[in-house]
């Protein structure tokens, strides 16, 4: 009898959440009607787990990392290098990479609006930018999703320990940029930032492209608001460290970021958008399709967590709903696939925010020792076989179903 070789590794990012009144007190995952997960539970084991430890609130991308065996003390240097990755940008050594925002400031600097109105598309802007040069360090910038863009600093002697430029506000002026340790590497890589603003400014604020905007009553996009500097840590493949062949389908430019970051190929799913309106079933299709090629399959669904931010309880039932129709895709995997359904962390639609409450996570298999689960919620999941973990402890779970841990003595 042969055991499970591939793996299908599905994330709903923040799942988990509390008791809602107008739900009768169920949870939104509790509350939504989902036979095709509830058939998946009952062939699993299933358990709770929180991803960095019991009582810490975890960001989506340390949380990530820690799932998947990269412990941000050892790995997170910073949101910026995981964003640049997923923007196909390769980072070498000795460069430091941000997230960057096209925002709008007045000629004072202060902050008209951080996202420029919302601009969808900033290729042009991103180019005017991209290869500058201040003091013998290149500037890349590559255009992300929407206001977005990712930043990257190539030269010598550079420090991601410098203070953000974003205030995080509208109305506030922006900050200058500061070294947060007495390096020399820090100070120059302050001021190289300081000069790219300034810089920046210069080049954005008279495009044609911004008369137009400012014609139509548009925020122009003239400033590059920077923050999240990392330095790109040298980290093992996750394809190196297990040993497996492994892809990421996902929609939200982070978590493609995340799958880049790792090494794994980043498969494009046409509607998949991360939003509630995604092509999830596209996504499942896909991720089916993609075990042919890869034993590990990454596959990632935002929503549930950007409606529990938006504190849109029946928003995020209805969307578990959704996906649980698309789920029927799951049913029928080959009897040597692993199934893991999980979640990051739980996102409270009463608090609007990522919390410590545990999520659900199931492995399906033939080869588990399936527990009397048959629910697929938050309560119904602290009755599983599997109890209570941690996210470092899930691919040493995955491993070991698959049958390839090391072992350790005699
Ligand atoms: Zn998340």
């Amino acid at each position: 009898m042969s055991t499970a070789k591939k793996v299908l590794f599905l994330v709903f990012d923040g799942l988990g959440d509390r008791p809602v009144p107008e739900l009768g007190n169920l949870t939104p995952l509790e509350a939504a009607k989902t036979p095709n997960f509830d058939a998946i539970a009952a062939k699993s084991i299933c358990g709770l787990s929180n991803a960095l430890g019991r009582g810490i609130r975890p960001g989506s991308d340390v949380s990530h990392l820690a799932i998947f065996g990269y412990p941000m003390e050892k790995y997170y240097t910073g949101r910026g290098p995981i964003e640049v990755a997923g923007l196909g940008i390769a980072l070498r050594e000795g460069d430091v990479a941000f997230r960057g925002n096209f925002g709008t400031v007045d000629e004072k600097w202060n902050i008209l609006d951080r996202r420029a109105g919302r601009i969808r598309v900033v290729d042009e802007f991103a180019a005017a930018l991209d290869g500058m040069e201040i003091d013998g360090v290149q500037v890349l910038v590559k255009p992300g999703t929407a206001h977005r863009a990712g930043v990257v600093f190539r030269g010598k002697g550079l420090s991601a320990n410098i203070t953000d430029a974003d205030p995080h506000a509208e109305g506030l002026p922006v900050l200058e940029v500061k070294p947060a340790d007495d390096t020399p590497e820090a100070a120059f890589t302050a001021r190289v930032v300081n000069q790219f603003m300034r810089r920046a400014y210069e080049i954005l604020e008279p495009m044609e492209a911004n008369a137009k905007r400012k014609a139509a009553g548009e925020f122009p996009a003239n400033f590059m608001l920077l923050r999240g500097a990392g330095i790109y840590p040298t980290l093992p493949k996750f394809g190196d460290k297990y040993g497996l062949k492994a892809c990421c389908i996902a929609g939200g430019g982070l978590y493609k970021g995340i799958g880049a970051f790792l090494g794994m190929d980043l498969i494009a799913v046409p509607g998949a958008t991360a939003l509630p309106d995604s092509d999830v079933k596209a996504k499942f299709v896909a991720a089916k399709k993609a075990l042919g090629d890869y034993d590990f399959v990454f596959t990632h669904v935002k929503a549930t967590d950007s409606l529990a931010e938006d504190g849109n309880f029946q928003g995020k039932k209805e969307f578990i709903e959704k996906c649980d129709k698309a789920a029927a895709e799951l049913l029928d995997l080959p009897e040597d696939v692993l199934l893991v359904v999980t979640a990051d962390h739980s996102t409270a639609c009463e608090l609007k925010a990522h919390t410590a409450d545990p999520v659900p996570i199931l492995f399906c298999s033939p080869h588990v020792r399936r527990d009397e689960v048959a629910s697929f919620g938050e309560r119904a999941f602290s009755k599983g076989g599997l109890g209570r973990m941690e996210g470092k402890d899930v691919m040493p779970e995955v491993m070991n179903i698959l049958g390839r841990l090391h072992l350790i003595g005699a």
